[in-house]
């Protein structure tokens, strides 16, 4: 077996200037989707007066329904590359297969596996030998165990540059989109070395739940957080309702500084 599997001791992840797993927690924000120049533009402004270092934003989107917006694809990345040009925001994006990967790997600085392929396992071991930076979502009803073996087939490509990002999971609740399994960061930050990341925003499915659950993900020891962010949520193509406007987001990072501090 992977000796970082069943190490405790916390190994870091470097992007840029960033760690993940130190003594930092990293608020990582930005939309569901990149939909416009206009949009992304807006939220790379805002994200780094509030001292944001990392961006999120689809490109490709793994939507539900075929008749969902499926995101720009390259062009989104393209309006990445600009925001990281202009704002020297770091990039996180999902990449859903061999081409998107390709793609991906020219512009962004963590390579995001989402939900849906967490056990996409030729695409594990292509990103495994890209070398790049990984954030792993946890499987839509994935063991801790699985979860880890997905990590394996990355690291045994000979990237140990994983974060798990616990998302939440189908669960018999339909009250929140998913269950936010705060058990799970809990026992990973215990039992495994890869750095624990929480998004709030998927696990609970709307906005007024995302603070209480990133400020009980960063009590549980999360080292770092991914949450929606949109200029308008209301107009959101994609995750409007647990999508946070700026105001909101500034307000939850106030929130969660005495928290952090606490950890
Ligand atoms: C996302 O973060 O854009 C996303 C699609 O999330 P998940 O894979 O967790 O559903
Ligand atoms: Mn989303």
């Amino acid at each position: 077996e992977m000796q970082v599997l069943k190490n405790p001791n916390p190994k870091p992840v470097k992007v840029g200037e960033i760690f993940f797993g130190g003594s930092q927690v990293v608020p990582m924000a930005g939309p569901c989707a990149v939909e416009s120049r206009q949009q992304v533009l807006a939220c790379a402004e805002a994200l780094q007066k509030l001292g944001i270092k990392v961006m999120r934003g689809g490109a490709f989107k793994p939507r539900t329904s075929p008749r969902g917006f499926q995101g720009l694809g390259e062009a989104g990345l393209e309006l990445l590359a600009e925001v990281k040009a202009k704002y020297g925001l770091l990039l996180v994006s999902e990449v859903i297969d061999e081409d998107s990967l390709r793609a991906g790997a020219e512009v962004l600085d963590i390579i995001q596996i989402g939900s849906r392929n967490m056990q996409n396992f030729s695409l594990l071991r292509k990103v495994g030998r890209l070398g790049k930076p990984v954030l792993l979502k946890r499987g839509l009803a994935a063991t801790l165990q699985e979860w880890l073996a997905a990590a394996e087939y990355i690291l045994a490509e000979g990237n140990d540059q994983i974060i798990l990002c616990e998302r939440g999971i189908r669960t018999f609740e339909p009250a929140t989109r998913n269950t936010l399994d705060l058990g799970a960061v809990a026992w990973l930050k215990q039992e495994v070395g890869f750095p624990v990341v929480v998004d709030p925003s998927h696990a609970s499915g709307q906005r007024r739940l995302v603070g209480p659950l990133a400020r009980g993900a960063v009590a549980c020891g999360a080292d770092g957080l991914l949450i929606e962010v949109h200029p308008e949520p209301d107009q959101a193509l994609c995750d409007g309702q647990q999508s946070l406007n700026f105001e909101q987001f500034a307000r939850l990072l106030q929130e969660l500084e005495p928290v952090a501090r606490a950890v």
